[in-house]
């Protein structure tokens, strides 16, 4: 008989997996469940569909139910809710009241965007921003609107905060933190971030948690930082947390990071045992860090893709293995470019490492070749072993491969010597500078030792 395999969400991790299930197993039974209405879109490209970078929110959907039925012969069942697992039956229960049987089980059911409990997160106006449907309920807002307040200096906050600015309204960004993309971007580069964004007319409450959203019916103002700030538009992007509905139904082991503990081949424990047949994926784990020794969070697209992947595989039978993370992340704010890899002086903190700084600052093409954008390199190396643990990087355009180079070096184990004598770059007039900015930065983080 064929295997059933059973997906519970469509995101990033759900549908990768669904298809490598299929690579890896020609004759399984394949279904998808997920309360949405659309699959297989870029949640991380909602941003740019609201600065009309990109035309519409159709355009940002790879593919229909349809598609996979026909071409990968996945059925995928749309705005159907998963109300509990039967772990010992092997049964999901459905929100209509019918169940289906599964052989194995994907849980890919991703997070949920942290509300802070306070007056008035419920009224209208008040939106969150994580599903495609988010991005369109915005959009719509955004018609009528004309201060918006977008809670929370994350990369999400901060992208939507420069869509919205440049479609033409006030925005104030509030954020508890002393700087923006708190916890995985230092301060000093962080700086250069708020800057830039202020330079645009975004205007910045920091330090402040949201204490209040008011309003007459739908939002009129927030307060917070003691003052009152008008919105009749809030985004709320104020952090993610693992959606635990259902792991918590199924008694699945909860990590110390508010996650699912998972093994490295992405199956969870149960009363102190792995779980047969049931692999997790995304937003809603916990994984290992490679820059650390100890667990981390990697609630990233390309995670969930890598994490699809294996699970997809061991829940069609075969065997693979999700490897300790770095995570290297990179956002495009406005006309700049910020990224980060491993950790950050704030993540290397919380792992009690000491790390040594070194940093640099050029330009993305040779100095005489036109057009070159400001380039900040900032590298993280740990005092006792000189290993490279972290990197960031603040572009004019090009962070994505800086960032991956050094990517590389810190999942490799590298150490600055091992970087500044053996890393090569590749060099071309209009692409970089000979010495590379990365290079530079190795040069004076080797210094510092
Ligand atoms: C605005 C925005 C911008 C981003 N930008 C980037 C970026 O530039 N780069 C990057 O790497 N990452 C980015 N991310 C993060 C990235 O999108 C997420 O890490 C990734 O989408 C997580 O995928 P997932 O499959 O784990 O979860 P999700 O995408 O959250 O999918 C979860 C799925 O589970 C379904 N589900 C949940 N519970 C149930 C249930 N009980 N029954 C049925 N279905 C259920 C949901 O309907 C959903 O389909 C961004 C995220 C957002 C919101």
């Amino acid at each position: 008989m064929a295997k059933k395999i059973v997906v519970i969400g469509s995101g990033a991790a759900g549908m990768t997996a669904a298809s490598s299930a299929r690579e890896a197993n020609e004759d399984a039974e394949i279904v998808v469940f997920t309360e949405e209405e659309h699959v297989s879109y870029s949640p991380c490209a909602i941003p740019f569909v609201l600065e009309g970078k990109i035309k519409d929110f159709d355009s940002i959907i790879m593919h229909t139910p349809e598609w996979y039925r026909k071409e990968r012969s996945i059925e995928v069942r749309t705005r159907t809710k998963v109300t509990g697992v039967d772990v010992d039956k092997k049964t999901i229960a459905l929100a209509d009241g019918t169940s289906a049987p599964y052989d194995s089980l994907v849980l890919a059911t991703g997070g949920t965007v942290f509300v802070p409990p306070i007056e008035g997160a419920d009224l209208p106006g008040v939106h969150k921003v994580r599903f495609i449907k988010d991005g369109m309920d915005i959009q719509k807002a955004m018609a009528s609107a004309r201060h918006v307040v977008v809670a929370g200096a994350g990369v999400i906050g901060l992208e939507v905060a420069v869509a919205l600015r440049h479609a033409g309204l006030e925005v104030t960004v509030v954020e508890m933190f002393p700087q923006v993309i708190p916890r995985i971007c230092d301060a000093d580069m962080a700086k250069e971030v708020q800057s830039y964004c202020e330079s645009l007319g975004i205007k910045f409450v920091m330090g402040a948690p949201l204490q209040a959203i008011q309003g007459e019916g739908r939002v009129q103002k927030v307060v917070a930082g003691g003052k009152e700030h008008p919105a009749d538009l809030v985004v709320m992007a104020t952090g993610v947390r693992a959606n635990l509905e259902l792991p918590n139904q199924m008694g699945l082991e909860i990590g110390g990071l508010g996650a699912v503990r998972v093994s490295p081949t992405l199956q969870p424990y149960r009363k102190g045992r792995l779980m047969r047949d049931v692999f997790l994926a995304g937003d809603l784990v916990m994984c290992e860090s490679a820059a650390a020794p100890g667990p981390t969070m990697s609630q990233l697209g390309g995670t969930g893709v890598r994490m699809g992947r294996v699970a997809g595989i061991n829940a069609a039978g075969g065997y693979a293995t999700f490897p300790a993370v770095v995570s290297p992340w990179v956002s495009q704010i406005g006309d700049v470019q910020i990224a980060g890899t491993g950790l950050s002086c704030g993540l290397a903190d919380y792992y009690g490492m000491s790390v040594v700084e070194g940093r640099s600052t050029g330009t993305t093409r040779a100095r005489y070749y036109p057009g070159g954008k400001k380039l900040i390199v900032k590298l993280l190396a740990d005092r006792s072993t000189h290993r490279i643990v972290g990197g960031q990087i603040l572009a004019g355009e090009e962070a994505t491969g800086r960032i991956n180079w050094i990517s590389a070096a810190i999942l490799n184990g590298a150490t600055v010597e091992d970087f500044v004598t053996s890393y090569e770059n590749a060099y071309c007039p209009p692409t970089s500078m000979v010495k590379d900015v990365v290079n530079r930065a190795a040069e004076d983080l080797l210094s510092k030792f």
